[in-house]
């Protein structure tokens, strides 16, 4: 096959003339992202994840086949940043709660979203409310999840060569569509197939979702050299003011705060700079000083956590979001696909542990007002930092702080943004 030499980046690359972009650059030592693109199917440039720049022309990478004398532009840093704004399109427009999901550690947008450096959106979280199908005969296809990258489309086929899914609808009422007949002539294995190409966890093969315990995830591994030990600041410190740092849980489960407290005996050396006002680990309850930090977990579900907000902004001058909850809603924000009478209906009334002809939801004036949507804290006050992760590892947290506060470099790899 004859080759041909082009430039990536002003690099001189080479490679089979008419080769695919994506392949072509991999062979030359470059990585150029895809959610859509896979090995032997024709180009389907449906995500536009790969978008480089041909000639000053921006197009989807996987539609490319590489020629003599092309100038291919693939990490400038606008380029880098288009990619991350279409990813971060991708979570704002589906449901994508990352702790929740049984693909979360084997999830190749999860992995792209920790490559690219998304802390949170740019653009709203939109909760549109769509189905989980279980109806197949073997797999299930979550609608939350899908980001309709057509691979599922054009691979997955029964044996006698008949498609088993096909998109549905327009625009962003598309959906993939499943012929349940020929679904239930697909064999475990290429059921399973259906699941691995799947760039997320839309589609997952019953009762073979959780056969990886996470940890020994396809892109859970994290290298012992990240870890950044929390130490060594109580020599350098100790005669400094202390700063104050208050901390407070919205609508989150407490997870974060337990990560806080993973940091074991750092906390003692902690201890040493700072002074913990308002928080749970101090069971102080009214700020009592100006705090140089706020940490909140947990975003907005109910009018109670607006004052609590509200109170930590006027009382801190840096704010921080920690973790998921925090930063768009997180798990709580599930209920944002539903409408709040039958989420209450659901838990009072007709929930497992309720007596039977129950007929009350409580409502009294001493009860928070539970609002229509759980809200992302940044959507309520200003927020000056976010914290991602769910939770966010203790020496991320604290390492955020002693450097807002000290001006400490340090650095946290992508491997220690965990959502699972
Ligand atoms: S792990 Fe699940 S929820 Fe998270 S991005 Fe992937 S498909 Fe979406
Ligand atoms: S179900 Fe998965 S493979 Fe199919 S279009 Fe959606 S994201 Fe792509």
């Amino acid at each position: 096959m004859e080759n041909c030499s082009f430039k990536i980046d002003g690099r001189s690359c080479t490679a089979e003339k008419g080769l695919n972009l994506i392949e072509a650059a991999k062979r030359n030592g470059i990585f150029i992202p895809t959610l859509c693109h896979f090995k032997h199917l024709n180009p389907l440039g449906t995500c536009r994840v790969c978008t480089v720049k041909i000639n000053g022309r921006a197009i989807a990478g996987c539609t490319v086949h590489v020629a003599d004398d092309m100038d291919i532009e693939v990490n400038t840093p606008e380029l880098l940043d288009t990619r991350k704004a279409i990813l971060e399109m991708m979570f704002v427009e589906g449901n994508h709660f990352c702790p929740s999901c049984e693909k979360s550690g084997d999830c190749q947008m999860q992995n792209l979203g920790y490559e690219t450096g998304i802390k949170y959106t740019r653009f709203p979280h939109l909760f549109i409310d769509r189905i989980t199908d279980a109806r197949p005969e073997r797999i299930v296809v979550n609608q939350n999840r899908c980001i309709k990258c057509m691979r599922c489309v054009e691979e997955v086929k029964t044996f006698d060569g008949y498609k088993v899914f096909n998109f549905t609808n327009k625009g962003n009422k598309t959906i993939v569509a499943i012929d349940y007949e020929q679904e239930s002539k697909l064999s475990e294995l290429q059921a399973a197939h259906a699941m691995q190409i799947c760039p997320t966890g839309s589609i997952l093969v019953k009762g073979k979702s959780f056969s990886k315990p996470f940890g020994d995830r396809q892109f859970d591994i994290i290298p012992e050299e990240n870890i950044v030990p929390l130490n060594g600041i109580k020599k350098q410190r100790a005669t400094t003011k202390k700063k104050i740092v208050a901390t407070t849980s919205l609508a989150g489960c407490f997870g974060c705060h337990m990560s806080m407290l993973d940091v074991d005996l750092g906390i003692l050396d902690l201890f040493e700079v700072i002074e913990f006002n308002k928080s749970p680990l101090t069971d102080i309850k009214n700020f009592t000083k100006h705090c140089d930090i706020g940490l909140v977990e947990g975003g907005c579900c109910n009018t109670h956590n607006i004052e609590v907000l509200r109170e930590f902004r006027k009382n801190c001058d840096i704010l921080i979001s920690v973790g998921e909850c925090a930063i768009w809603g997180g798990l709580p924000a599930m209920r944002n696909t539903f409408p709040l009478e039958e989420c209450l209906k659901e838990s009072y009334l007709e929930s497992m542990t309720s007596e039977e002809n129950e007929t009350t939801i409580p409502n009294h004036e001493d009860i928070p007002k539970i609002l229509n949507n759980v809200y992302p804290n940044h959507e309520i006050v200003k927020i000056d930092l976010h914290i991602p992760g769910c939770p966010p590892d203790a020496n991320h947290i604290w390492n955020v702080v002693k450097n807002l506060l000290f001006k400490e470099e340090y650095s946290i790899m992508h491997p220690k943004f965990k959502y699972d």
